[in-house]
């Protein structure tokens, strides 16, 4: 599989599956999440409330992954994964991996060939930049999807992107 850094909008990323930081309600927030479902529409929101009333009346998990339509972007599926809150006294990168994983294993079941991750947990859940690259590239570099042949990392600023570059050059 191919991995991709690249500076952009996730929202914009002309690829078959986006990945949503989402929060575990489904049902929208800041970020990301904020972002999809501004430029998505209400056609995914209506998914989202669907799967609370169905599959996940208890919220999605952390490190849990599910799928929806995409409405009005320019991909087809959007896939909601939420990531852990960032804590110095607990590891919980095991669920920041699982996020990449089970994201990647949703997008390998609906068939998709290329898919795109913002930063998860980096924003509004206070992860330090270098270790969810990191993470994230962990994930990515050991997987053996079988329709997925593209994995583009989104940073959002050109901070974020280059700092990106940096760890995965450390990790190569
Ligand atoms: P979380 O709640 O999981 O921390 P956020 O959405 O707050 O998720 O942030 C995750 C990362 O995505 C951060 O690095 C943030 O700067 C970045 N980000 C925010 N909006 C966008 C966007 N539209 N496209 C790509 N990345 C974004």
């Amino acid at each position: 599989m191919e991995i991709e850094l690249v500076q952009g909008d996730i929202t914009a990323q002309r690829v078959d599956a986006i990945v949503n930081a989402a929060n575990s309600s489904l049902l929208g927030g800041g970020g990301v999440d904020g972002a999809i479902h501004r430029r998505g529409g209400p056609a995914i929101l209506a998914e989202c409330r669907a799967l609370r009333a169905s599959r996940y009346g208890r919220g999605l998990p952390t490190g849990q992954a599910v799928a929806t339509t995409a409405g009005n972007l320019p991909a087809s599926w959007v896939v909601h994964t939420v990531g852990p809150v960032w804590s110095a006294s607990e590891d919980r990168a095991p669920l920041l991996r699982d996020c990449y994983a089970n994201s990647l294993r949703i997008a390998d079941e609906l068939g998709a060939s290329s898919v795109a991750f913002p930063l998860i947990s980096a924003g509004i859940y206070g992860w330090p930049v270098e270790d969810a690259v990191r993470q994230a590239l962990t994930v990515l570099a050991a997987a053996r999807p079988a329709t997925v042949s593209s994995a583009r990392l989104v940073l959002f600023d050109a901070v974020t992107h280059a700092t990106a570059t940096q760890v995965r050059q450390r990790l190569l």
